[in-house]
């Protein structure tokens, strides 16, 4: 039973069927989650995918963005960092929409995903779920992301694993073509001390819109659309245009961690955000969500005996490497200071030199490529 059709959910339905296991996927959402937020997609998630044959496939889909542009109030560059520069420091990177990556997935498997179902209570094997149906399975992956229920109901409350990192986020779709054109495959922000609002043109005139501001309280608001006029009103260039149209369906979440000494319980193994959210700022979650599902499965393979504490003991290391490393990366995304913004863009513009590229690559990439190669396969002696 696999609680949760996103990118870790998927990726450990995919490995386990085809290790011959008889796999079943619930989903909380109504229908699957397509769509999303622009993610830049690389290291051993990447891997992985290829792996699974899925890279012709994710290509297909990737975004054309040819650079990130910090601008001002009045839309003016500022500063920018070229798609060429930034793929010298993102080996293989491909940026692309969340959901496409999931449906990527979801479209090489052969287990069904029932959707608008949850689960109310998981006691070792036995699952109850949300339309009061249950039944007993052999092995539970709590994939349902960085408020996992699983996680929950079988190890405790989220306080106390969940790490706020001081900060809100919202990303949301919608098609002006006109602004579209405007913008262009450019990924373009507009960055003061302790916010940030940034877009790019998806497709057929569609654009992705991302908010970003510090908040002292991880709480959410209950409105969050209302929250974002008020957060970002102020704010010149394409923010009015934006905040016309956030959807009352917005993403809208707190910036958040999650660190857990043990992620498995009996028959009950979580993967993904729904135990090491690595968060936006470090920006390999999917990367790792996916490596997680395919180690899961090789550990699965090896002999159930000891399986999750091998997979756990390959994947934390990795998560916490890359957790630290996005901590340190918040104040690249959100500077909290006019000179810390100043700063930003400069190395934004001096990209394209070697000693420069060398900085901001030991910013962009955790070393956790060697995660995906188990112990009984590393050479000895
Ligand atoms: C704005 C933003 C930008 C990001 N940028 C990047 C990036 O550039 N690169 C990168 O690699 N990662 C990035 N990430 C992180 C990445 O999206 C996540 O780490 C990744 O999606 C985690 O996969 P997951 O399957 O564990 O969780 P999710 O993708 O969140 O999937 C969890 C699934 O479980 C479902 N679910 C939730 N609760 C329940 C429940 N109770 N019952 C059943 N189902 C449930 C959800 O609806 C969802 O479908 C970004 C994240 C954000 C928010």
């Amino acid at each position: 039973m696999i609680v949760g059709a996103g990118i870790a959910g998927l990726t450990s339905a995919w490995w386990l069927e085809r290790a011959g296991w008889d796999v079943s996927v619930v989903e909380k959402a109504p229908s699957f989650r397509a769509g999303g937020y622009m993610i830049d997609f690389f290291g051993p998630g990447h891997e992985v995918a290829r792996r699974m044959g899925l890279l012709p496939a994710l290509e297909a889909r990737r975004a054309p963005i040819s650079s990130v542009t910090s601008v001002d109030s009045s839309g003016r560059r500022r500063a920018e960092i070229s798609t060429a520069a930034y793929e010298a420091v993102a080996d293989g990177v491909i940026s692309l929409l969340r959901g496409d990556l999931a449906s990527v997935v979801r479209d090489d498997l052969r287990a069904s995903i029932r959707c608008g179902t949850t689960v109310s209570a998981v006691d070792d094997g036995r699952v109850t779920f949300s339309d009061g149906s249950s039944g007993e399975f052999d092995l539970v992956v709590g994939a349902d992301g960085v408020h996992s229920r699983v996680r929950e109901l079988v190890f405790g409350p989220s306080s106390s694993f969940v790490r706020y990192l001081g900060h809100h986020t919202a990303a949301f779709s919608f098609r002006d073509v006109e602004l579209s054109a405007r913008i262009g495959h450019r990924y373009q922000m507009l960055t003061v001390p302790q916010r940030m609002i940034g877009c790019y043109a998806v497709r057929d005139g569609s654009m992705a819109a991302l908010m970003l501001y510090r908040s002292a309280s991880p709480e959410l608001p209950a409105d969050p659309a209302a929250a974002l006029r008020e957060r970002f009103g102020d704010l010149g260039w394409v923010a009015p245009s934006l905040l016309s149209v956030v959807p009352q369906d917005v993403y809208y979440d707190e910036v958040s961690q999650v660190d857990m000494p043990v992620w498995h319980r009996g028959k009950v193994v979580l993967v993904g955000d729904a135990c090491g959210a690595v968060s936006l700022f470090a920006g390999h979650g999917a990367s790792l969500a996916m490596t997680g599902a395919c180690v899961l499965a090789e550990e699965l393979a090896a002999g159930t005996e000891g399986a999750f504490a091998r997979y756990q003991s390959r994947m934390k290391p990795a998560v916490e490497h890359t957790q630290e490393f996005g901590r340190r990366f918040i104040g690249w995304m959100a500077p909290s200071s006019a000179w810390r913004i100043s700063l930003r863009d400069l190395a934004f513009q001096l990209s394209g030199l070697p000693v420069v590229r060398k900085l901001i690559r030991g910013s962009v990439s955790p070393d956790i490529d060697g995660v995906l190669v188990s112990a009984s396969r590393t050479p000895r002696g």
